[in-house]
């Protein structure tokens, strides 16, 4: 169980996703982490094992560049230890896709399988990176378009979960999905 947050709108959006994180927090605390797309269309990232106040204490020193697209997560770790690597978000398409994850995914081992086949190298333990490698390949395999590649993706994943997507591609854009789980 854990809190995400994601935020579309005129303002910057970090204050935004960390004052949602802080809602959230009691929902999960082994680790948080942020994404933003900034205002020169790169996706940043920023993680951290540890309460709320580690990733502020992170930012604190070297803040990610201003953005009004963002999502943000604090993590009670299901798969893999609360470690840095293993917290949200977790990227693919070379770092430009952003997912993060509340929940199980049943099948991610079979997925993991045949994402390892085709040459696809994990950082984390996580059954959330499966989705984001998936998500990654499948942006590529629809041309682009994030809502119908996040679809494909969705509809190949079982449990009980909710996701949440953006990419570079696409400022102003935060794909969303549950099943069996809040939103
Ligand atoms: N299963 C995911 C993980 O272990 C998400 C856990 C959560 O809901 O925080 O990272």
């Amino acid at each position: 169980m854990c809190g995400i947050v994601g935020y579309v709108g005129p303002r910057p959006s970090q204050d935004i996703l960390l004052a949602g994180l802080a809602r959230l927090e009691y929902r999960g605390y082994d680790s948080a982490g942020i994404a933003v797309i900034d205002t020169e269309g790169t996706l940043g990232m920023r993680k951290k094992a540890g309460k709320l106040s580690a990733l502020r204490g992170s930012l604190g020193d070297h803040g990610l560049p201003d953005g009004t697209t963002g999502i943000g997560h604090t993590r009670w770790a299901t798969h893999g230890g609360p470690t840095d690597v293993n917290a949200h978000p977790h990227l693919a398409d070379q770092d430009r896709l952003a997912v993060i994850h509340n929940g199980i995914i049943e099948n991610f081992g079979e997925l993991r399988t045949e994402l390892l086949a085709e040459g696809v190298e994990f950082l984390s333990e996580t059954d959330t990176e499966v989705a984001a490698a998936l998500l990654g390949r499948a942006y590529v395999d629809n041309d682009g378009d994030l809502t119908a590649a996040f679809r494909a993706v969705v509809n190949r994943l079982e449990g009980a979960f909710t996701l949440l997507a953006m990419h570079q591609d696409h400022p102003g854009l935060v794909v969303g999905a549950r099943r069996n789980s809040p939103l």
